[in-house]
C-alpha cells in the first residue's frame, strides 16, 4: 500500500468534512450548505461508501478527502497529504526523497563523510576509547590490515564528537543532520546519530562514502543501525564492499552476495574479494541493478533455516511484501526466479550450516568455504531441496501443500525446456507417476488468476461495506502507462476525467507533461513520488509482460472500464442534481435543461458495452 492509500485508508471523509461543514443524514449519505458558494439550500453531498463529495450547486466540484482539504486550505496536493497525514498520524517520511539535481551540494555532502570517516578510522587504531572495538575485531579475527583497507571505525560515546569535529571545518549544523550524522528531537537540538559504535563506512562503486552502518558495543537498543536515506545514501541501491569487490567480479564474471558486513570482511579477507553484503535484509531489486551492470552470475548465501521460513510464506504474503514494501524485496523464490528469468541471470545458491553465517564458516575452517561454494545449486533446485526437506511424500495433504508452494515458481520460468523439466522434477518429487497432475494444476492456477484479474469489479463490489479508497482499474490503467513507455500514443482517448482518485488525477496531468520518467519523478513530492513507485512496482500478468499486442488491448479494455465508470459516476450525479433542484423547487423547464445536459446517455453506455464486448470477441 502506498503512502497516499494509507493516509486516505486511516481518513473518514464524513468526520473530516463535518469540521468544516454541519452535515445532516440523508438517506446514506449525508448533506450540507457547501463550503465552497453560498447557497440557502443544501447541495453538498457527502458518500461514505465512496469516501467522496460532491457539490451540486454552483460550483459543481467534487473528489476525494484530499481534493476536499486542497479546496478548503487552497493548498496543493502534496500540502494537501501532509495535512491529512498529521491528522491521522501517518509518518510520510518512508517516502523517498525526491531526485534533485544539486551536485554541488552532494559534493558537499561526501567531502563530510570522508571527513568524518577518517576521524572515526583514527579513533578505532588510536584511542583508548576504541578499544572494546580493537578487541571485538581481534576476536572476530579481523586483521589490522583488513580494518585499514575498509577503513573501520570507532564512534565515541558523546553526544557532539562528530559535531565538535566537523563544525570547526565549515561544515554546518544543517548539513550535518542532512547527510544524518546528526539527528534531533523536534524542536530540540541536533546530537551525533552514532555513539559507542564500530562503524562501517559504505561506499559507492567509485569507493566514495555515501553513508555507515554501525554496530552497538553496549547493549544498546538497535545492535546495527545505519545512515538514514540522504540525497547520497540510498541503502535499498548500495552494497557493502562493491567498491572492492567491483574488479574482481568483473574478472571472475560472477559475485557472491552475503547479508552481513562481518562476513563481506572475512571472506575479503581470505582472498574471496568478489564478495558484497546486501545489509541485513534479503536482497532488493535495486541492488540486483546494481550487480547487474557487473555479472549475470549471482550466487547468494543463504541461510538454509532462514530460507525454510521463507518458503513457509504463502503466495499472497509474498506477493503482498512485494507490492507494500519500498524498495520492493526481491521475495526468495518466486521472486528470484522472475529476476532470473527477466535478466537472463543465473542465480545459485549457497545454503548454510543451519544457524551459520559465512563469518562463522571461515574462522571455523577456509577450505569449507570453498567447498560451500562448490556445492551451490541453481536457485529453483535449491527451492524444491527446501520443500522437499519439509515433506512427507506418503501424505496427500504435504503433496499439495508442495504443490502449492512451488506452484509459483514454476509459474516465473520462460524457457519451456527448462520449465519442462522443472514440471518433471516436481512430479517426481511427490512421486506422482507422470507430470500430467502438475500440469493440470498449472493450468487450473492460471484460470484462477487470470478471474482474479478480470474481475476486479466483483470483488470491489463485494466489499462495498468498507470505504472504497483505492480503485484497482485506475491502478492498473496507470501502472500499465508507466511501465510500457510505448502505450502513449494509445492512451489518446484518455483523460483526467476518467480518474476519480485524486493522485491518480494528478499522476495522470504530470504523465501527460512529461514524456520522461526522471522529468516526471523530479516533479512529484515525496507521497505522489511513494505512490509512483508502488504503481510501477505493480505486476503483470506473463501475457501483459511478453506481448505488445497484449497490452495494448489490455490498456483499451482499461480505458473502456474507466468510461463505463465514469458514465455511471456522471449519471448518479445527475440524478441527485434533479432531486437536489426539485428540492429547491426548480421550474420544469430548469430540470428538463439540466436532465438533457446529462453528458453519458444510455446510448453512450450501451456503446461502450459493444466495444468492450468485441474486444473480448477477438481476444
Ligand atoms: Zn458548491
Amino acid at each position: 500500500m502506498s503512502v497516499v492509500t494509507e493516509v486516505k485508508e486511516r481518513t473518514d471523509i464524513v468526520e473530516l468534512i463535518s469540521e468544516h461543514v454541519s452535515l445532516q443524514k440523508s438517506g446514506r449519505n449525508f448533506k450540507g450548505l457547501c463550503p465552497f458558494h453560498s447557497e440557502k439550500h443544501p447541495s453538498f453531498f457527502v458518500y461514505p461508501e465512496q469516501q467522496t463529495w460532491h457539490c451540486f450547486g454552483a460550483c459543481g466540484t467534487g473528489g476525494d478527502a484530499i481534493s476536499f482539504v486542497m479546496q478548503m486550505e487552497q493548498v496543493d496536493f502534496g500540502q494537501a497529504l501532509h495535512v491529512l497525514a498529521e491528522r491521522a498520524g501517518v509518518s510520510l517520511q518512508r517516502a523517498a526523497p525526491q531526485p534533485r539535481e544539486v551536485a554541488g551540494e552532494e559534493e558537499r555532502l561526501l567531502q563530510i563523510n570522508e571527513a568524518v570517516t577518517e576521524y572515526y578510522h583514527h579513533l578505532l587504531l588510536t584511542s583508548r576509547a576504541g578499544e572494546a572495538a580493537r578487541h571485538y575485531l581481534a576476536d572476530r579475527n579481523i586483521s589490522v590490515d583488513t580494518i585499514k583497507a575498509f577503513r573501520l571505525g570507532f564512534s565515541p560515546d558523546r553526544w557532539d564528537a562528530a559535531k565538535d569535529y566537523l563544525l570547526p571545518k565549515g561544515y554546518s549544523e544543517a548539513e550535518l543532520l542532512q547527510v544524518g550524522l546528526t539527528t534531533q528531537k523536534e524542536g530540540g537540538n541536533s546530537y551525533d546519530r552514532f555513539r559507542n559504535r564500530l562503524m562501517f563506512p559504505i561506499c559507492d562503486i567509485e569507493g566514495r562514502v555515501t553513508g555507515f552502518g554501525a554496530r552497538a558495543m553496549d547493549e544498546s537498543s538497535a545492535k546495527y543501525i545505519n545512515s538514514p536515506q540522504t540525497t547520497v545514501f540510498d541503502k535499498s541501491s548500495s552494497l557493502y564492499a562493491i567498491d572492492k569487490a567491483a574488479p574482481e567480479i568483473r574478472k571472475r564474471n560472477s559475485v557472491i552476495i552475503v547479508e552481513g558486513y562481518m562476513d563481506a570482511l572475512a571472506l575479503h579477507q581470505i582472498g574471496w574479494r568478489a564478495v558484497v553484503a546486501s545489509m541485513g535484509t534479503s536482497m532488493t531489486a535495486r541492488q540486483a541493478e546494481v550487480t547487474k551492470k557487473l555479472t549475470k552470475n549471482i550466487v547468494l548465501a543463504l541461510d538454509a533455516d532462514a530460507a525454510g521460513e521463507q518458503a513457509t510464506l504463502r503466495g499472497a504474503e509474498v506477493l503482498a511484501a512485494s507490492l507494500d514494501k519500498k524498495p520492493t524485496p526481491i521475495p526468495l523464490w518466486s521472486g528470484l526466479v522472475k529476476y532470473e528469468s527477466v535478466l537472463d541471470a543465473d542465480i545459485r545458491v549457497i545454503g548454510l550450516p543451519p544457524g551459520e553465517d559465512p563469518d562463522q564458516v571461515v574462522n571455523r575452517d577456509a577450505s569449507s568455504w570453498q567447498k560451500l561454494v562448490e556445492q551451490a545449486v541453481p536457485i529453483l533446485d535449491f527451492a524444491f531441496g527446501v520443500v522437499a526437506d519439509k515433506l512427507d511424500t506418503s501424505s496427500a495433504k504435504d503433496k499439495s501443500l508442495a504443490i502449492e508452494k512451488l506452484l509459483p515458481l514454476l509459474e516465473e520460468i520462460k524457457d519451456p525446456i527448462r520449465h519442462a523439466h522443472y514440471v518433471d522434477k516436481l512430479a517426481r518429487l511427490l512421486k506422482l507417476g507422470d507430470s500430467g497432475p502438475v500440469l493440470q494444476a498449472l493450468s487450473s492456477k492460471a484460470r484462477i488468476d487470470r478471474r482474479r484479474r478480470t474481475t476486479p469489479q466483483r470483488t470491489e463490489r463485494s466489499r462495498a461495506a468498507r470505504p472504497l479508497v483505492s480503485d484497482p482499474t485506475e491502478e492498473y490503467c496507470l501502472a500499465l502507462l508507466l511501465q510500457y513507455p510505448d502505450l502513449r500514443e494509445g492512451a489518446g482517448e484518455l483523460s483526467v476525467e476518467h480518474f476519480a482518485q485524486s493522485e491518480h488525477r494528478e499522476l495522470f496531468n504530470r504523465w501527460k507533461e512529461h514524456q520522461d520518467m526522471a522529468a516526471l519523478q523530479s516533479q512529484l513530492d515525496a507521497g505522489l513520488l511513494e505512490h509512483l513507485y508502488y504503481l510501477i512496482g505493480k505486476d503483470f500478468p506473463p501475457a501483459i509482460r511478453e506481448g505488445d499486442k497484449a497490452r495494448r488491448l489490455d490498456l483499451g479494455d482499461c480505458i473502456l472500464r474507466l468510461q463505463e465508470k465514469l458514465c455511471r459516476r456522471l449519471e448518479a450525479e445527475k440524478q441527485t442534481a434533479l432531486e437536489v433542484e426539485r428540492g429547491r423547487g426548480g421550474t420544469e423547464s430548469e430540470l428538463s435543461k439540466l436532465d438533457e445536459q446529462g453528458i453519458c446517455s444510455g446510448q453512450q453506455l450501451h456503446e461502450i458495452f459493444v466495444r468492450r464486448g468485441s474486444r473480448r470477441w477477438t481476444q
